[in-house]
């Protein structure tokens, strides 16, 4: 039998804070109740805003506030090949285009249309600026140097996959939904699955890893529930296999309130330095039953 595998996957371009610790607690708690393994994975591709510090920080938070995990973490930043492996994949399946448009002229491009879709998370759709260059202009821009993201062309994907792209959710979408859902990738658009900055994403990193972790289920925060969309879109593009999901709530702010009287932020170390235990951490976020 397969070993129900979980995993916790925070970025570390800060400390960890009470959300963490509550997405960390109920992994485990999760893994626990189904007889499975948590797995740790740092998701520190972003080298512009990740630090090895906050990396060292995180592992010594999780192990005080009490999370189990087996094996040794799996930093992201050092599988970089794997990322660009699946990107060349999806380029040679002829799914990705360069975009050379700043931020600038893709808002100059939607200027004075008031009425242009948003993506889930509120940003404006790609107006397909650079969808369409020839490739002699597509030359001319990488002679002249300027950096380029890559897109996804997402009518072009949709169109190699055969019915409806659906995910099974244990916990709860924004709407309440639970059960299979049917997923919907079309509502992000020409998605970014390698950045101008650092020539990968979240978006690819994450289905790259929880295929080669073996991961069978996914629990995370519920901002993270209309971005399903694109994983299972790419795991079915790369023939990954499909985890099952489980978004959970976002702890509420006066969680946060309670428990930060006496620290300046709310990130585990200054709770910890104001005289806060694990105990009452994870006591305040629920998770009584795991003392
Ligand atoms: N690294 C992401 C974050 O910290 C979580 C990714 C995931 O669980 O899929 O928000």
């Amino acid at each position: 039998m397969v070993t129900p595998t979980f995993r916790f996957a925070p970025s570390p371009n800060g400390d960890l804070h009470l959300g963490h610790a509550y997405s960390a607690l109920f992994t485990n708690r999760s893994a626990r109740k189904a007889g499975g393994r948590t797995l740790l994975r740092i998701e520190d591709i972003d080298f512009i805003r990740c630090r090895s510090e906050y990396v060292r920080n995180a592992i010594e938070d999780l192990s005080w506030l009490g999370v189990v995990w087996e094996g040794e973490p799996r930093l992201q930043s050092r599988h970089m090949p794997d990322y660009r492996a699946a990107l060349d994949q999806l380029a040679a399946m002829g799914l990705l285009y360069p975009c050379f448009a700043s931020r600038q002229e893709i808002r100059e491009a939607i200027a004075g249309r008031p009425d242009w879709p948003n993506d889930p998370d509120g940003q404006p759709l790609y107006p397909g600026l650079h969808k369409h260059l020839s490739r002699a202009e597509r030359e001319a821009f990488r002679a002249s140097g300027i950096p380029h993201a890559l897109r996804l062309d997402m009518e072009r994907a949709l169109s190699q996959v055969n019915g409806p792209i659906t995910f099974t959710e244990a916990g709860m979408g924004p709407d309440a939904e639970t059960g299979p859902l049917e997923a919907d990738p079309a509502a992000w658009g020409d998605v970014i699955l390698g950045r101008k900055d650092i020539g990968v994403s979240y978006h690819i990193a994450v289905v790259v890893d929880d295929a080669l972790q073996e991961v069978t289920h996914v629990t995370r925060g519920q901002d993270l529930f209309y971005a399903t969309a694109i994983h299972r879109l790419l795991q079915i593009l790369l023939n990954l296999p499909e985890p099952r999901y489980h978004h959970h709530g976002l702890i509420s702010d006066e969680t946060g309130r309670k428990l930060s009287k006496s620290a300046g932020d709310r990130s585990l170390r200054s709770l910890r330095a104001a005289g806060v235990s694990a105990q009452e951490i994870r006591s305040a976020l629920g998770f009584d039953e795991e003392t």
